[in-house]
Formats: structure tokens, sequence, C-alpha cells
């Protein structure tokens, strides 16, 4: 399993923008944006010209780093897309976000969705009573999603329990905060779904 492991708070500077890539360091004044907001590198500050493909593979890359996918997969991810009747960019971020990671972190059990493809990488979930340990996997709607029973006594779950009493769970997820649970009730809209990406500019980049 293939995973992007230098440091990522330089993909922010990259991107020109917080990715919210570490969990809670990302809302604190030890966000490495928050102090430098300039490109990584000897030549970052230098101000250069953005065109249409620069526009476009930056919009990818952003995409893509934010899910913690590989090229090679999220290209897969794309190409699934297409055979969609719908909107291809929409398809494509829906399939992004019914990824188990994803989910695991949206119902708030992970800061982060590194954290979240950890702990499912560690296989502490079961999706609908099977343990599962793929960060990939996509979700159905229906299918539920839970901390599996013999790890919910860990400490790492005790102090998620404490983090869920607050957290407030997108609209096309159901959160069973007291069982560690959590639910697909329908797929994400796109309203539903972040609204900083412009997935046109990554149609437009794969349809060069
Ligand atoms: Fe990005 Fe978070 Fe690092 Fe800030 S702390 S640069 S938001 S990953």
């Amino acid at each position: 399993m293939a995973r992007y492991i230098d440091p990522v708070c330089r993909l922010c500077r990259r991107e020109g923008l917080k990715l919210f890539l570490k969990g809670g360091r990302c809302y604190t004044k030890k966000c490495s944006f928050e102090r430098r907001p300039t490109p990584p590198g000897q030549h970052g500050i230098r101000r250069r010209k953005v065109g249409d493909y620069g526009l476009q593979l930056r919009e990818k890359q952003k995409v893509r780093r934010v899910y913690g996918v590989l090229e090679k997969q999220f290209r897969n991810y794309f190409i699934e897309a297409t055979r969609h009747s719908g909107v291809t960019g929409e398809a494509l971020l829906r399939s992004l976000e019914l990824r188990l990671d994803n989910v695991a972190f949206r119902l708030g059990f992970a800061p982060s969705r590194a954290a979240a493809r950890q702990m499912v990488a560690h296989g502490h979930f079961a999706v609908n009573g099977v343990p599962t340990n793929v960060p990939s996997y996509r979700l159905k709607v229906g299918d539920r999603i839970e901390v599996r029973e013999s790890h919910k006594e860990r400490t790492l779950f005790k102090d998620v329990k404490e983090t869920l009493r607050s957290h407030q769970a997108p609209e096309w997820l159901s959160l069973d905060a007291g069982k560690l649970a959590g639910s697909v009730l329908a797929l994400p809209r796109r309203d539903q779904m972040p609204p900083e990406f412009n997935e046109q500019l990554v149609v437009e980049y794969y349809s060069r």
C-alpha cells in the first residue's frame, strides 16, 4: 500500500492554501503555512505566471493531496468517474468522499484523513461487521462502519469518545457516538462536499 511519506506541510505551501493534513496542529500557530505561506524551495518566493495548464495541474494536485491518494490511483478514480452518467467532476469527488478512511475522518474518529487512514490500516474498523483494513474501501449507501468491539476499550478510542461528543457529522452520514459507529445515509451531494475544489479544472487536466 503505497502512500506519500514526505513532509506534508510543504504540500500546503506548494498549493498556496491550508489543506489541513495534520489534524489539530493545523488549527494552531505552529501551522507551517501560517508562519511561511510561500512555496517551498530555494526559489519559492519568485513570482511566476500561471497559465491554464498550471491552474489545472495545481487543482488536480490539491484534490489528490487532500484525500491522500497517489497519482495512479487518482487517475483510476477519474477514469471511473468518466463512465458515470452524471457530472464527471462530481462523480470523482463522490468516489473520494466514500473512501473508508475519509468516512472515518468525516465521522470524527480521527483528526485528519492521514490519521484515519492509519487507523483503518491498523484494523480498528469493521464494515457491516466485517473487519476491514483497506483505506480505499468504497462504502455504499446503507453501509455501517464501527470500531471493532475488541478495540473500543483502547486508550485511543476513549479519547475519541470524548471528541465525538461535540462532533457534527455531515448530513449524508449518521453518527452513533456512544457505539463508536456510523453509517452512510445517502450519496453526498455536491453542496455537501468540500466547496474549495474546482473539480472542473481536474476534468480539464485529464482531458487534455
Ligand atoms: Fe498544512 Fe496543517 Fe501543516 Fe498547516 S499544519 S501547513 S494546514 S498540514
